[in-house]
């Protein structure tokens, strides 16, 4: 492999430095990109992809899902029926992603005691730069140091847990939450309850957090699994969690599960409208959407009181309180499940400034991540998602916009949702553009207006940490995975 690529003649999509569609070559040195090639170097020492006729874009980001850990293992011992083997090893999830032309993700809840099998097993992820948050919102030890007030000794455990693991950033599942249903069994009614037998609130671990990650100046704020997941009229306990922020950044997980209003007759129906309203008087806030699609998926997640509410409802009230994975199947005549997948879908349709907007499928809770590019036709195609709905339970139609939503997303927002945004609510600063110094992470498709989930299904050359991972849709050569390292706290 030479040290020197060009990517020639595509169409270049790059929202961070303004470049829309125009066609221009990239040129890469070593793992960097450059703005030009160093004069008279001779053309054998430069390789050259042919990109005429195709879009090329940064590599995409994937802020939120799910690759390694006790739980996809346990997974994956279970799922045998053939088209249910949506959880694949890490490193065939890195083959995957990297077919799709994504070049980085994130692990989005590694647990104390996960430390340190995750990360280990998460470099398996091939041809990705990968990073993980560390589940600190419901750790003993420092909601004992906030029982006692010791405040700034909690910050001191924080600093310490995050410097010891690598971690990228924190994650929050349920905080307090957590802890609370394993003392009594119910989850915190309210940001201001005394949970798990101590003095401390789910508002003042919130708190704590927003000021370490500050304190630290974390390049991804704290990532908040909120309360209510999934339960009809959550949008208003959710504004209210981020609110405690009070303008310091925050990032919700899969938004999605948490952008619900209720009827008169206790029926879901969507707030994604709201939550969006609420996101655009709030440019602290980033989120991912928490897509999901139809077909089969596995409720993974730290958060009990989520999954004994999911079991009882998947298996009725009887069902011994177990923990582990638990098997959905998301089906559009499922009233609940059709309006779920309508308002993910609104997340993204409603918001004008999609900056602080991530396209996510939390894998595998929302499906597999290799549907990203069908919800991205769903996004770019009105026709398409209008069948989608006429297909799927009324209740999606009656209970949320989609249908009068005209909007189809262009490559330029497509390039920022699935890109820019993340780069920014990560804080990657060399991940998600193509500017010069950027890391030469490059995915180049086929445009084909008529069919976009075949365009990003399969990239046509696909270039990580500038080298040529996939080079006419066929596997090329394979880089070991990479931990993104975390920052010095
Ligand atoms: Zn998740």
């Amino acid at each position: 492999m030479s040290q020197y690529l060009q990517i020639v003649g595509g169409r270049v999509y790059d929202p961070v430095n303004g470049i829309d569609g125009e066609t221009r070559d990239v040129f890469v040195e070593g793992d960097r990109i450059v703005s030009a090639l160093p004069r008279g170097i001779g053309p054998d020492a430069v390789t050259r992809l042919d990109a005429r006729g195709c879009v090329v874009m940064p590599g995409g980001i994937d802020i939120h899902t799910h690759v390694a850990g006790p739980s996809l293992d346990a997974v994956r011992q279970v799922q045998t029926e053939p088209g249910d083997l949506i959880v694949p090893t890490p490193a065939q999830a890195g083959h995957r992603y990297s077919a799709m032309g994504y070049t980085t993700i994130i692990e989005a809840a590694v647990e104390l005691d996960e430390l340190p099998d995750t990360p280990r097993r998460l470099c398996e992820a091939v041809n990705l730069d990968a990073g993980f948050l560390l589940e600190l919102g419901n750790h003993k030890p420092i909601i004992d140091l906030l029982n006692r007030d010791q405040d700034a000794a909690a910050i001191e455990l924080i600093a310490s847990l995050l410097r010891d693991s690598g971690a990228y950033g924190i994650k929050m599942v349920n905080p307090g939450g957590v802890l609370h249903y394993r003392h009594c069994h119910e989850e915190p009614t309210s940001l201001d309850q005394a949970i798990g037998g101590t003095r401390v609130t789910p508002r003042r671990i919130m708190k704590l957090m927003s000021v370490a990650a500050d304190q630290f100046g974390l390049p991804h704020p704290p990532h908040l699994h909120c309360y209510h997941l999934g339960l009809p009229g959550n949008v208003y306990s959710t504004l209210d969690a981020l609110d405690v922020f009070e303008g310091s950044r925050v990032h919700l997980a899969h938004a999605q599960f948490y952008s619900y209003s209720q009827t008169d007759d206790g029926d879901y129906t969507s707030a994604a409208d709201r939550m969006c309203e609420y996101l655009s008087r709030h440019p602290n806030v980033t989120l991912d959407v928490g897509q999901i699609v139809f077909g089969p998926a596995w409720a993974i997640t730290g958060d009990i009181a989520l999954e004994h509410r999911l079991r009882e409802q998947l298996y009725g009230p009887d069902e011994p309180a177990s923990e582990g994975p638990l098997r959905i199947e998301y089906e559009p005549k499922n009233p609940i499940h059709s309006l779920m997948w309508a308002t993910g879908l609104e997340l993204v349709l409603l918001y004008k400034n999609l900056q602080q907007v991530t396209l996510s499928v939390d894998h595998p809770n929302g499906g597999p991540f290799w549907a990203y590019p069908q919800i991205i036709a769903w996004l770019c195609n009105k026709p398409l998602r209008d069948r989608t709905l006429a297909a799927a339970h009324p209740v999606a139609s009656q209970h949320s916009r989609l249908k009068d939503i005209k909007r189809e997303l262009t490559l330029q927002e497509v390039a920022t949702i699935t890109r820019a945004a993340p780069a920014k609510a990560l804080g990657l600063k060399n991940k998600g553009h193509l500017g010069t110094g950027a890391d030469a992470d490059i995915a180049v498709y086929e445009h084909d207006t008529a069919d976009p989930q075949r365009m990003f299904e399969c990239a046509r050359h696909v270039v990580k940490a500038g080298q040529v991972v996939i080079e006419d849709s066929r596997a090329r050569e394979t880089l070991p995975g990479k931990l993104l390292p975390g920052p010095v706290v």
